[in-house]
């Protein structure tokens, strides 16, 4: 058994600590919000006062906060509280910048640190599937692994300080052009007098197949658990993706690395964020693609 310190106990954070209080180990919660406080003692983490007081003891630090600044933020107070012998993971999705300011943050204190951004959404969260991105030094992912097994179903080791949040931004900047392409796709299909399902059993069995086709197919009926035939409840939420999207052109210039599809799928989601769809899943960019107000 493991000491954990658990900062931010929202949609994520929480059932990821629930996973890990369940197989054992002793997690200690600290969140902001004080009903997220209380929904943790409901599943056997015990809730700290504070940051600090949460990784006092830690074997293992686990942050999940909405973005860079929080984390910079949370990881001075961890910094400065956990013993020396812990191991720092950070799952939030954050700009590089950031990811790499808070390594170098545990490293002049002498603490081990992971980037560890995910996929696999709060359904994956949940059973305990996520998939770890990882940044960091082999050795502190190695060490890192007992805990990343119960919250995940597959780790992989991306390359040093920063690289996992690399890695998670190229993902979900090549999901995002992908799920825009199939969605125009499908919209002239069906504009043109195509049944959904005719047309899925070709795009999905053809050249044209992309995983969120196949996966969390944008048109409502031929995949059962997308996000379509549950009104776009989310899921991977509008505002979430155009978040990654974001921080994905920020690496993109600061590496001078083109582009264009990346960018103009960010305006897109900002046009479709703004226009109130933002709390949708992001298959719904279906919808303001084809010109629906609602
Ligand atoms: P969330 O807003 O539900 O949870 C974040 C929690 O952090 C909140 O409960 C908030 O009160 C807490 N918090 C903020 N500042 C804090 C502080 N200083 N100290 C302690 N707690 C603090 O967000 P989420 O959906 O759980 O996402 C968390 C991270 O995971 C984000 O970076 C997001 O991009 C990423 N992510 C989310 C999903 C998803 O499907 N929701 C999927 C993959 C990655």
């Amino acid at each position: 058994m493991a000491h954990v310190g658990f900062i931010g106990l929202g949609n994520m954070g929480l059932p990821m600590a629930a996973n890990l209080a369940a197989a054992g180990h002793a997690v200690s919660g600290f969140d902001l919000a004080a009903a997220n406080a209380e929904a943790a003692r409901a599943k056997a983490i015990t809730p700290a006062e504070s940051a600090a007081a949460a990784v006092a003891n830690a074997d293992f630090v686990v942050t999940m906060l909405p973005a860079g600044p929080h984390v910079r933020s949370v990881w001075a107070e961890v910094v400065a509280s956990a013993p020396k012998s812990a191991v720092l993971i950070d799952s939030s999705t954050i700009d590089v910048d950031s990811a790499r300011a808070v390594h170098a943050l545990a490293t002049e204190q002498g603490i081990a640190s992971l980037d560890a951004p995910v996929s696999g959404g709060v359904g994956g969260a949940e059973a305990g599937t996520l998939t770890f991105m990882c940044g960091g030094d082999a050795e502190v992912f190695a060490r890192a692994t007992g805990p990343l097994e119960i919250m995940g179903s597959r780790l992989i080791h991306c390359g040093g300080a920063g690289a996992g949040q690399v890695a998670k931004l190229c993902n979900n900047m090549s999901l995002a052009i992908a799920m825009i392409g199939t969605s125009e796709a499908m919209n002239m299909g069906l504009k043109l007098g195509l049944d959904a399902q005719t047309l899925f059993d070709v795009m999905s069995t053809s050249s044209g197949a992309t995983w969120a086709l196949t996966h969390h197919c944008p048109i409502p009926g031929p995949v059962a658990a997308s996000a379509a035939n549950k009104d776009y409840k989310a899921g991977f939420s509008g505002s979430l993706m155009l978040k990654d999207l974001s921080l994905a052109q920020e690496v993109a210039k600061t590496a001078d690395s083109a582009s264009p599809l990346g960018a103009l799928a960010m305006q897109l989601f900002r046009m479709h964020v703004n226009a109130g769809h933002g709390d949708l899943d992001y298959a719904a960019i279906v919808k303001t693609l084809a010109g629906e107000t609602a």
